[in-house]
């Protein structure tokens, strides 16, 4: 059994469509990553794991569902 606190009820995770502060790259991210997620040309850390929703590091564009 686990309940944990949530602030945000998040029933379902999707796609994130984000832009990378470092060099301006978009690409498209998992919202509940496992791994830290990277950006594909520069290798600055996007999103960090948390358990549940990722940690963004980096500015979304657009929700894909
Ligand atoms: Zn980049």
């Amino acid at each position: 059994m686990s309940r944990r606190k949530e602030l945000i009820p998040q029933p379902r995770s999707v796609f994130l469509r984000v832009k990378c502060p470092s060099c301006g790259y978009e690409q498209v991210v998992f919202s509940h990553p496992a791994t830290v997620v990277k950006c594909h040309i520069c290798g600055e850390a996007l999103v960090e794991p948390t358990g549940g929703k990722g940690r963004f590091k980096c500015e979304i564009l657009e929700v894909l569902s």
